[in-house]
């Protein structure tokens, strides 16, 4: 398993990690696909459209209005409510298969994988598995 770190500058912010991912593919050639994996409650990951980078903050403003800030929530960590955060979180998913050809990751033209941060900014960690 590899191990790619980074770090989130907003609230809610969609980083394109494409390219992250192929890098941390160690020795591919004979893995029949990639799980890319994100260890937190807050944050996940997702595939889209990452030729206009507009598709990712479209899709941080469409999270934060589906769940409300203000909707009177239960959890509360360190004086502040961030169910809004684990619920954003819990739409997206915390892994994504990639199908791997040729040693590479068989994306889609349009496709890129996406880190997907709902209680920013932290520095955060994805992890990559070959699956054989
Ligand atoms: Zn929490």
């Amino acid at each position: 398993m590899q191990e790619i770190t980074l770090r989130t500058d907003r609230r809610t912010q969609l980083v394109d990690i494409t390219r992250q991912v192929a890098e941390a593919l160690e020795s591919p050639d004979g893995a029949s696909a990639a799980l890319v994996f994100v260890p937190h409650t807050t944050a996940g990951v997702t595939i889209n459209e990452h030729a206009d980078p507009a598709v990712a903050r479209d899709f941080a403003k469409a999270m934060e209005k589906m769940v409300g800030d203000g909707w009177g929530w239960e959890h509360i960590e360190e004086g502040e409510e961030n169910a809004p955060s684990h619920i954003r979180a819990a739409l997206m998913s915390p892994q994504v298969l990639v199908p791997i050809s040729g040693g590479k990751l068989a994306l889609g033209t349009w496709q890129g994988i996406f880190f997907c941060e709902f209680d920013g900014p932290r520095e955060r960690k994805v992890y990559v598995s070959l699956l054989t």
